[in-house]
């Protein structure tokens, strides 16, 4: 089974995709976490990302295609994935659909989050995310054990640097001009399906969860 999760930054996907990873066993593949984890590690990857990432923007299409090819060619992707933030732009999509084309593959599925600009907004400012396993938390909806700390490994949760309101404004509008546009290149494709991102965690869980049965 090979997923593709489109919506807004907060939308959720992250977190919808780590219930589709523990229910269904296969790996989610996060491209903003693989970038996170290279500028952490300051790789060169990571050093050419951070500017774009932290400005709210893209980071250029070139940087992320092979990487992400790469990523699907490992043996744990044999069964399948879930894609969390690629493709972003219609060329990766269009990417992905050659590189998967010349194995004979495709894409079965993309959910859409949908979810309106103003509720983002107002979401983003109480995420907070785990600086050491990048596990990520809500400081209303999905609250710590213990204030500012982990529950999976102990390290501390703190805003994420590009979650700044300032920020967030700047993502959104990006997504509307060059991500938004997948939404109609995997509806033409018949393989879109949209999930309603405002009625909770659980109930999302089980859209998807349909959807993904469904065929
Ligand atoms: P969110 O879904 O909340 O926006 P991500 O962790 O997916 O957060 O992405 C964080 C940042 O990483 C993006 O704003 C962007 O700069 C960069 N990024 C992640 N995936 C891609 C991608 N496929 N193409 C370009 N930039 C990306
Ligand atoms: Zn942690």
């Amino acid at each position: 089974m090979k997923i593709i999760m489109l919506g807004a930054p907060g939308a959720g996907k992250g977190t919808y995709a780590k219930q589709i990873t523990q229910k269904y066993d296969i790996p989610a593949i996060s491209t903003g976490d693989i970038f996170r984890e290279n500028i952490k590690a300051g790789t060169e990857l990571g050093k050419k990302a951070k500017g774009y990432m932290d400005a709210g923007n893209l980071v250029p299409d070139e940087l992320v295609c092979d990487l992400v090819v790469d990523r699907l060619q490992q043996e744990d992707c044999k069964n399948g994935y879930i894609l969390d933030g690629f493709p972003r732009t219609i060329p990766q999509a269009e990417a992905l659909t050659e590189a998967l084309k010349k194995q004979d593959d495709g894409i079965d599925f993309a959910l859409e989050i949908n979810m309106a600009d103003e509720a983002i907004v107002e979401r983003m400012a109480g995420r907070r995310v785990c600086e050491k396993c990048g596990a990520t938390y809500h400081i209303v909806n999905i609250p710590p054990k213990k204030e500012g700390i982990c529950d999976e490994c102990g390290g501390n949760i703190i805003l994420r640097d590009d979650d700044a309101p300032e920020t967030v404004k700047k993502r959104l509008e990006v997504y509307h001009e060059q991500t938004a546009p997948l939404i109609e290149y995997y509806k033409n494709l018949g393989l879109l399906s949209v999930i309603d991102g405002s009625k909770g965690l659980e109930q999302c869980v089980a859209d998807i969860s349909a959807v993904l049965e469904s065929k």
